[in-house]
């Protein structure tokens, strides 16, 4: 299994980090940290940037985060225009991984403050399709 069911739209079938849609599928948002260098990222990378180490540990992206920042999508890039209008934010979790991820609609516009609690969960998608967004905590 590969990205293919990744998201609204798949860019690609195929990733070194696709255990990332197996895990997604279970319910859990996982990434990475390089053992080597002690270094975490998402999305989540078989190698590492910093020192180009493939010996990686997943783990998982839970617990409250908080709102970084946030905006407006209005007009969608090719295969989301239909999505539109929609909020993208920038979420940060424990040990200071950024998370870019849609907020859930379920949070009303009016009640979108920097600085709020946030918590990272999956999301399933129609035709069997799974991503990841922000839920109020
Ligand atoms: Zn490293």
């Amino acid at each position: 299994m590969g990205f293919e069911n990744f998201g609204t739209v798949s860019f690609t079938a195929a990733a070194k980090a696709a255990d990332f849609m197996t895990h997604l599928e279970a319910g859990k948002v996982m990434t990475t940290r390089c053992r080597n260098c002690g270094a975490s990222y998402f999305p989540p990378k078989a190698d590492c940037p910093a020192c180009l180490s493939s010996d990686v540990d997943w783990f998982e992206i839970k617990g409250q985060g908080k709102l970084n920042t946030y905006t407006i999508v209005n007009y969608g890039p090719t295969g989301f225009e239909n999505d539109a209008p929609y909020i993208l934010a920038l979420g940060e979790f424990e040990g200071g991984i950024q998370v870019l991820a849609r907020l859930s609609r379920d949070i009303k516009p009016d009640d979108i403050k920097v600085g709020m609690s946030l918590a990272l969960s999956p999301v399933k998608l129609p035709d069997n399709r799974v991503a990841y967004e922000f839920n109020k905590v």
